[in-house]
């Protein structure tokens, strides 16, 4: 029998509304479950492992790791896993997960809602439900549809580093703006098989090692020097995600330059992320932009900015040399950049 383990931490799906406050709080899983009776018409087994819940914008690198944990802990006994989690932080979970879960052969789906479970119009019902479909699906000759860290959302599958919250109010919460959909769920689940990743022979190997000394420096007309520099200068702090315009441009100031170069040569890695959410860092493109190329910025090529923080906390807790570190950024290693 297909067996699924439902890894529950918290989110909307799961709140309630607190009268006293008039705000959402997070409750068990168990008001999940008897909103969701639908959960016994499966002909798999489900369990569920509950953290105690909470909203996302809570969670931290440490909460990643337990979720490794369960995956890894139990990754024999079940098919596929579905992991209920809040809107808010969900894509930098899912994309801290796809690298610390490497040669995955089985889905780990996370999904949430917009409305609780518990309203008469949530999204969650739907959201669940075709996510177990899905962690559940296999092809015929038994391997996993899709063995990847993904998100289901509304109707569509996406590859989880690739992914944006990017809206607050509509059940469609997410985009995948440089990748396209690794499944539509309609009457089917239309699977695109040409962009799913295909599993490897290898074991699944955990990685635990995050280094959280990063920092993302937006960059803006009229920034000073003084909020450059102390960005810059954190104490401890080996890499950066700098939020550029357009293909991966910046403005040529000496000042500014200046310091990305001296944090450059001080051993901190430098990685060149668009503010756009479409297309690609192509720092040849433009004179301002080969500025940055020539100073030793490396490219975060079309990576949001979610992927490229979980990338550069899971490349800086694996190597101590920046060298190791940058060969790692200009690399694919789950599917987070095209290349
Ligand atoms: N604040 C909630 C959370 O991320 C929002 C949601 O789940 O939709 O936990």
């Amino acid at each position: 029998m297909t067996s699924i383990l439902i890894i529950y931490t918290g989110g909307t799906i799961g709140m309630k509304l607190d009268p006293d406050t008039g705000s959402l709080k997070p409750f068990n899983f168990e008001q999940v479950e008897q909103e969701v009776p639908e959960l016994k018409k499966f002909a798999y087994a489900i369990d569920t492992i509950s953290f105690t819940p909470i909203d996302s914008s809570d969670i931290q690198p440490h909460s990643w790791l337990q979720m490794v944990d369960i995956i890894t802990e139990q990754y024999d006994k079940y098919d596929g896993f579905v992991v209920l989690h809040g809107t808010d932080t969900m894509a930098y979970t899912a994309s801290a997960l796809s690298f610390m879960l490497e040669n995955l052969s089985k889905p780990v789906v996370l999904t949430g809602s917009q409305l609780p479970i518990g309203m008469i119009r949530t999204d969650g019902k739907e959201n669940l439900i075709s996510a177990i479909e899905i962690a559940a699906s296999k092809h015929s000759d038994g391997s996993a549809c899709v063995p990847e860290v993904c998100i289901f959302f509304e109707n569509e599958l996406l590859r989880g580093n690739r992914t944006s919250k990017y809206n607050a109010e509509h059940f469609r919460a997410f985009r995948s703006d440089n990748f396209p959909p690794l499944a539509q769920a309609g009457i089917h689940i239309a699977y695109n098989e040409d962009v799913i990743l295909r599993p490897t022979d290898k074991p699944l190997q955990r990685h635990t090692y995050l280094d959280t000394n990063v920092a993302v420096l937006r960059i803006f007309p009229g920034m000073s020097q003084a909020y450059v520099n102390s960005v810059l200068n954190i104490q401890g702090l080996r890499g950066v995600v700098l939020e550029t315009y357009g293909s991966g441009n910046a403005p040529s100031l000496p000042w500014f330059l200046d310091a990305l170069k001296n944090a450059i040569n001080r051993g901190i890695a430098i990685m060149n992320v668009s503010q756009c959410h479409t297309g690609t860092v192509d720092m040849s493109a433009y004179e301002v932009g080969r500025k940055l190329m020539q100073i030793g910025v490396i490219s975060g090529y079309d990576s949001t900015t979610e992927t490229a923080l979980a990338k550069l906390m899971f490349l800086l807790g694996h190597y101590s040399s920046v060298e190791d570190v940058k060969k790692g950024l200009s690399m694919s290693l789950r599917g987070e950049i095209s290349i």
